[in-house]
């Protein structure tokens, strides 16, 4: 069944695949079936010094660049990323879990990502800006910010790794890039498409090494201008502090836990299925996921009977598989996390309708029934702490302004989602939520041409859209004063 066989994979560094200078490497493990996929070089701090040292080298040449000439490289790594399409997704089914068709989505929603920002990079328009004495004139440009280090998770191991390099490279910038140690192989394919595009030595590179000891030299190198990151909130608060010795650049997107808000003139049983399709995606392992459930208590009752049915038809097995919406989970952790969390519920007087354990079904891989709670005391865990998992916890309300306080009430604020076909609620909603991403009767909100990022301790700055690629810009002010 398995497409990558057994094999040994390396770092890229300065156009070149190389063995980590530890010699160390890392076994990739498929999370359906627990086997090995494929042995990765592991590097260390020298590692990512030489490649920064490399993307530094790389650096005056590629910014010299037009935007023309850049987006060139950019459209063929889009193109390479289609026609392996089938490849890539694969690999990333059977390296993180998720089901084909999932993949196939974010291998092409990667893919527009870098052709957006190929034309976007053309568009790094400064400004003419009307003097106050006749002799002056002002303009700002704009600047590439330099070497960036950008640091991606295992949840979307390819879509958060483009994020990141397509506006970096099409900003003039240059790039060495840390997938997760649970993926690297999706981060590797992409790699072999931006070195399969043409991109000259160093202006990409890859480096694969424990967490804090990469992220410690992007922080203690002056060369590195700019730490790009996504992933938990934990380390985004430490790559903050870290940040402030050299005033790094910082874009930072972190945890989330969304509100999904059901108001009673939305039809329950719709919006129901709509809610275990969002919820269930990637395990509940998507940083906007739903996680709490709102739902009118004039609807309650027949969408929660609804979403408990759907969940319980959802067909779980290994991704490659022929139907499968559900795939198993990252890694062991992460079940023993989500038994935690709906056993703390249980015990606070949850009522569990459905799931709640590690599915009996499979002798291997990490599978967690999808699950349906109810009646949840507000000390429950899993209403402040992000889950990360296939768990959906409905609650009830009656009052928009209550519903909006009780929405608000976490520290994070990345998405929320309402449901209603009411526009004064629906702009009430939009303007009252403290979230960066708003869906409105929309599940699946992220497009490469519109801003993504969050409120609050859900991070710092926007990625994708036009934000996307200020984030890798400097703004120059240039002031003069004409000869009399
Ligand atoms: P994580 O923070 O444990 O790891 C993310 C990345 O940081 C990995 O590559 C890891 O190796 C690296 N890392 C770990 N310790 C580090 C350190 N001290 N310094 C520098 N880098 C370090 O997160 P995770 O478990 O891999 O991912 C899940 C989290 O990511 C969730 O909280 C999720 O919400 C968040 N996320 C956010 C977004 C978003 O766009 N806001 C998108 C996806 C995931």
């Amino acid at each position: 069944m398995s497409s990558v066989p057994v094999q040994h994979r390396q770092l890229y560094i300065n156009g070149q695949w190389c063995d980590a200078s530890t010699g160390q490497r890392i076994t990739v493990v498929n999370p359906a079936t627990e086997e090995p996929l494929a042995d990765v070089s592991f590097g260390h701090r020298a590692d990512a010094a030489q490649a920064i040292a490399a993307a530094a080298q790389a650096l005056p040449a590629w910014m010299k660049l037009t935007a023309y000439d850049r987006a060139k490289f950019l459209k063929k790594t889009a193109e390479l990323m289609r026609e392996r399409l089938e490849v890539l997704a694969r690999t990333m089914t059977m390296e993180q879990g998720k089901p084909l068709a999932e993949a196939k989505g974010e291998v092409l929603h990667s893919a527009d990502t870098f052709e957006w920002f190929a034309e976007e990079g053309k568009r790094a328009y400064g400004q003419v800006i009307p003097p106050t004495l006749p002799t002056k004139r002002h303009l700002t440009i704009k600047h590439p910010v330099g070497v960036v280090g950008a640091i991606a998770p295992w949840n979307f191991p390819i879509t958060l790794l483009c994020r990141k390099i397509a506006p970096a490279l099409a900003a003039g910038c240059t790039v060495v890039a840390k997938p997760s140690e649970l993926t690297p192989l999706c981060g590797i394919g992409l790699f072999e498409c931006l070195h399969d595009s043409g991109l000259p030595p160093g202006v990409v590179n890859m480096v694969l090494g424990p967490g804090d000891a990469i992220g410690a030299e992007f922080m203690e190198n002056p060369a590195v201008r700019k730490v790009s990151f996504t992933g938990s909130t934990r380390v985004g608060k430490l790559l903050m502090k870290q940040a402030a010795d050299q005033v790094k650049r910082l874009s930072l997107e972190l945890g989330g836990h969304a509100p999904f808000i059901v108001f009673p003139d939305a039809d329950p049983e719709v919006v129901a299925k709509a809610a275990v399709i969002g919820k269930f995606r990637n395990n509940g392992q998507v940083c906007i996921s739903p996680s709490r459930f709102y739902v009118h208590k004039d609807i309650e009752k027949k969408f929660t009977e609804v979403a408990v049915a759907e969940a319980k038809s959802l067909k779980m097995g290994n991704g490659l598989e022929e139907g499968v919406v559900l795939g198993p989970m990252i890694e062991a952790k992460r079940l023993e996390a989500t038994s935690a969390l709906v056993a703390d519920a249980t015990a606070k007087g949850a009522t569990l309708l459905t799931g709640g354990r590690k599915s009996p079904q499979f002798a291997r891989g990490y599978f967690f029934e999808p699950t349906v709670l109810k009646g949840l005391p507000p000390d429950a865990k899993i209403l402040t702490e992000e889950p990360f998992a296939p768990v959906m916890p409905v609650l009830d309300f009656s009052k928009l302004d209550e519903v909006i306080a009780q929405a608000n009430n976490t520290r994070y604020g990345l998405a929320a989602y309402v449901f209603t076909n009411d526009l004064s609620i629906a702009w009430r909603m939009a303007e009252g939520l403290e979230a960066g991403i708003i869906g409105l009767n929309d599940p699946v909100p992220a497009t490469p041409q519109c801003p993504f990022g969050g409120m609050k301790e859900s991070g710092l700055g926007r990625e994708l859209a036009h934000e996307g690629l200020e984030a890798y810009l400097e703004t120059k002010y240039v002031s003069m004063v004409l000869r009399s």
